[in-house]
This record gives structure tokens, sequence and C-alpha cells, in this order.
């Protein structure tokens, strides 16, 4: 599904060329749960955001479900991105002044469904994630654990292919780290593609395999 080939990428700054992806290779196909690891710096989440279709690559080729992403329009690139993924973060990055319930129903307003469905559907999403008790409430109403699982419903609304998760429990203690890992296998249970940037191991160790990333190469890919 994911297949990317001697994949650069630089950012330049003035007369500074900053090269941060450094001929990547790397393929990820469809229902498998990775995780990315390495060091503050190394290129982790420059990579996610590449393949989540949110930052333009260099020299290289990436195809996704053999399509290469290369020169598309932003509307073109959207629609993709729409498409096939979903985006967690470690800051969660909710509404604050918006409810839970609001919080995970948002694609859906663009998407031009009806409050009353999208309001529905919403439930039905926080129920999966086991917050359904929770939806009325406002985002600093919730614990940590709580907003991650309101921001994986957000993702999950729109029925993507892939997760894409930077850092997803970087912000939570390990309990909690371990209940957002249960509720991202059973997401892959359901055939949902997972990749989680992470530099914990035990984070990575429930994932399948670990791509382990240093200094914009990979070092290993399990
Ligand atoms: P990681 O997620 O592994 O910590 P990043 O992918 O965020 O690493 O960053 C890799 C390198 O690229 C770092 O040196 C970082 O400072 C630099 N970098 C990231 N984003 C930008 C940007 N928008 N402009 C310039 N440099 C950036
Ligand atoms: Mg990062």
């Amino acid at each position: 599904m994911i297949r990317i080939r001697n994949l650069h990428k630089t950012y330049t700054m003035g007369k500074n060329v900053l090269h941060v992806l450094k001929g990547i290779d790397l393929s990820i196909e469809q229902g498998e749960m990775v995780s990315i690891m390495g060091s503050s710096g190394s290129g982790k989440s420059t990579l996610l955001n590449v393949i989540g279709l949110l930052d333009a690559y260099g020299d290289g080729e990436y195809f996704l479900n053999d399509v290469l992403i290369k020169n598309l329009s932003e509307s073109r690139s959207a629609h993709l991105r729409s498409r096939f993924f979903g985006f967690v973060f470690q800051a969660f990055n909710l509404i604050s002044f918006k409810s839970a319930l609001e919080n995970v129903a948002l694609p859906l307003y663009y998407q031009n469904i009806s409050r009353k469905k999208r309001n529905r559907i919403a439930l039905e999403y926080m129920e999966k994630m086991g917050i359904r008790d929770w939806a009325g409430h406002m985002p600093n109403e919730l614990s940590g654990g709580q907003q991650q699982r309101v921001a994986i419903a957000r993702a999950m609304i729109s029925q993507p292919k892939v997760i894409l998760a930077d850092e997803p429990t970087g912000a939570l203690d390990t309990e909690t780290s371990y209940e957002v890992m249960d509720l991202f296998q059973k997401i892959n249970a359901i055939g949902v593609t997972v990749v989680i940037v992470t530099h914990e191991h035990d984070i990575a160790a429930r994932t399948g395999r670990t791509i382990n990333l240093k200094d914009g190469t990979i070092l290993s890919q399990g």
C-alpha cells in the first residue's frame, strides 16, 4: 500500500540546506501495524508527514496504492489524504471550545452530513472507543487518555485505510499508554493499517515490526 524508494527531503533556510531524509526505502503493506523509532531529530515526524501527504519530498518516489505521489495539486492531495489517512498527535489537537462529540463529528461536517446524522455516527465511534459517556464534556474536563480516545475517534470517523500517529502516547502515563495501544491494536484488527512514531521501546514492542531511523536513514526495519 505504501511504497517508498530512495526518498530524500531537504529543508532550505536561507543559505542553509538541511538534508532530513537521506534515501529512505520502505514498504508498508495494508493491514500492518508498524512503529517508527529513532532519537529526536532523526526525521520521524518528517517521514510520517510525507507518508500522510502533509508534506512534499524531493528526490525519490512514493507510491500510495500504486499511485505515484509527485507534483499533485493541493486539491488532489487533499482528496487522497482524506480518503486514506487519519491522524493522531501527541498533543491530541482537540478544539478546546467544542465538546468531545463535536470534535469527533467535525470531519463529517466537511462532508456536508447533517448535524443529526453526524452526531449519531460520532456517538457510535465514541462508544467503540469507550468514551460515549463523555460526549457532552469539553476537552479540558477529560483526562489525557480520554482526550486521546476522542482524537482517535475523530481520526476513525472518516474510515481511513491508515492511521498515522505521531508519538500518541508521549503525553500519557504508562498504564494509559497501554490502554491507548490496546485501542490501536483493536483498530488494526479490523483491517486498518497503523503507523506509530514513538521513542519508547515498550510501545514499539506492541507493534508488528519496528522501523529504526537514524539521521534520516533507515537502520533496520524488522
Ligand atoms: P523527529 O520527529 O524524529 O524528532 P523531525 O522530522 O521533526 O524529527 O525533524 C528532523 C529534522 O528536520 C530536525 O533537525 C528538525 O529541526 C528539522 N525540521 C523539521 N521540520 C522542519 C521545518 N519545517 N523547517 C526546517 N527544519 C525542520
Ligand atoms: Mg517528531
